[in-house]
């Protein structure tokens, strides 16, 4: 394909992102499509011969938006809002038409510098010092397995580059509260601690915090027992009921064991743009990383997770390479990036963040994060007042975690049926998608508020359909 034929399909492609996103309100919000339908649908080999871009257009109509759950929806308030600003599109469409190849500072000095530049920026707005540097990488995920290599390799003096935790003596141990991401298990695991090496402490309530007295007493049991603490991972905003760990004493406990501490802010860092939420991340500065995903919430395309650290040379040791081929005379005076994460190439992600802060500007996003946030406690004070509706958790953010009891239901196995069931006819419906999780064992309900064309009507009308459905499911 040349520019011009580009330029011609490009234009056509953008209008029906355009339309998509106009009608996107009149869709069903969760797929409708079986397990295997979209297979079935395209053929079984790639075309010999070319297609036009009206051909791929029709099948994004007919094939691909069916399997689809729309979360650009403004009934959708399932899982977290993963906003794709249209504003963080363009930036997105700018990298993809660049196409620069991010392995070197050389490659791209662009993509490395706007990359600095815009995490300087985040920070600046979530008011974190100016001791953070920040990178982009896919998701929390990947962030925290880099963050718990770094604390693998200070709280064993480096042991990569002797026979690895295999020769260790003690044991290295990581703590997290039981009700952090998975995402943290799996990266304590991929990064070699053993899974009889997690710790998962237990939270206080009502507030779903951990329990910092319990993570001391733990920490303390294991320096006796022979094993050496080796990092704690906090969490800034819980994913099942938005539970903040008190950094503070956190890092206090953390401190005494020289144990390493990361947070985990995937979903609620965008939160810290607001003034009035920092109070939730008191403490965050004695933290030695943070992981905050912009394309939760903030409305930056999917696969922008920033990782800030206070000190990049730690990254640097774990996991610089210096192949032959990607030296330049710059070496020494430059970030070289794929020294700071696992992948050698890398997107030019930091235009998606910078298309979306340039062209909705700070003040803007503030103002849809504080809709979003009110929207929630307007919920949030509507449910204790109908019968038999609770809410099983404070409302920190923008996330409710809500039951219905209706009157005679004898056990909580019955209650959890119940729950699936509403949650489960408030999907099919197709007007609203809500996701249930567990807390303490039993099911609730999320509502995640926050998908960017969500205004107060659809939240109330969401409301009206959970109240019709559990009534429903009640008889
Ligand atoms: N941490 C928390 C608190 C989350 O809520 C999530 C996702 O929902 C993750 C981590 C995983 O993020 P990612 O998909 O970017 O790996």
């Amino acid at each position: 394909m040349g520019p011009e034929e580009f330029r011609r399909a490009a234009h056509e492609l953008v209008d029906w992102v355009a339309d998509y996103r106009l009608r996107a309100a009149g869709l069903p919000v969760r797929s409708t499509v079986p397990p295997g339908a979209v297979a079935r649908a395209l053929p079984a080999s790639a075309p010999e011969e070319p297609e036009t871009v009206e051909d791929l257009i029709a099948d994004l109509d007919r094939v691909v938006l069916p399997g689809v759950t729309h979360m650009q929806h403004p009934s959708n308030f399932a899982w977290f809002p993963s906003n794709a600003s249209l504003s963080s599109v363009l930036g997105d469409i700018a990298a993809s038409g660049i196409g620069a190849l991010g392995i070197t500072w050389q490659s791209a000095p662009a993509l490395t510098e706007v990359e600095q530049v815009v995490c300087d920026w985040a920070r600046q707005l979530c008011g974190l010092s100016a001791g953070w540097h920040g990178t982009i990488g896919d998701g929390a995920s990947t962030a925290t397995l880099v963050a718990l290599l770094v604390a693998r390799e200070r709280a064993s003096a480096g042991s990569q580059r002797r026979g690895g935790l295999q020769a260790e003596g003690a044991p290295l141990t990581v703590y997290c509260s039981a009700e952090a991401h998975s995402s943290v298990a799996k990266a304590a695991l991929l990064a070699g601690y053993g899974a009889a090496n997690l710790r998962m402490v237990p939270v206080r309530h009502p507030g779903r915090e951990m329990d910092t007295g319990v993570l001391a007493e733990l920490m303390k049991d294991d320096v006796a027992g022979g094993y050496r603490p080796a990092a704690v991972v906090a969490t800034s905003g819980t994913t099942s009921a938005t539970a903040f760990d008190p950094l503070t004493e956190v890092c206090d406990v953390a401190g005494e064991h020289g144990a390493y501490v990361h947070v985990d802010a995937a979903m609620a860092g965008s939160a810290m743009l607001l003034p009035e939420c920092r109070h939730l991340f008191d403490g965050i500065e004695g933290a030695g990383s943070l992981c905050w995903n912009p394309h939760k919430w903030l409305g930056s395309v999917l696969e922008t997770s920033l990782l800030y650290v206070k000190e990049p040379g730690e990254l640097v040791s774990v996991m610089a390479t210096d192949p032959s081929y990607l030296r330049s005379a710059q070496d020494g005076s430059v970030v070289q990036y794929r020294d700071w994460g696992l992948p050698l190439g890398r997107r030019f992600r930091a235009l998606r963040l910078w298309s979306l802060l340039r062209l909705e500007g700070a003040a803007a996003i503030r103002a849809r994060l504080r809709r979003d946030l009110e929207n929630a406690q307007r919920l949030a004070s509507l449910i204790p007042e109908a019968q038999g509706w609770e809410l099983v958790a404070p409302v920190k953010l923008q996330t409710l975690c809500v039951r219905h009891r209706p009157v005679g239901l004898s056990s909580e196995e019955d209650l959890d049926r119940h729950t699936l069931a509403w949650c489960e006819a408030v999907n099919a419906s197709g007007a609203a998608h809500v996701t249930p999780a567990q807390l303490d064992g039993h099911w609730v309900v999320r509502v995640s508020i926050g998908a960017e064309p969500t205004e107060w009507s659809h939240v109330e009308a969401l409301w009206d359909l959970m109240q019709q459905k559990a009534g429903e499911g009640a008889h």
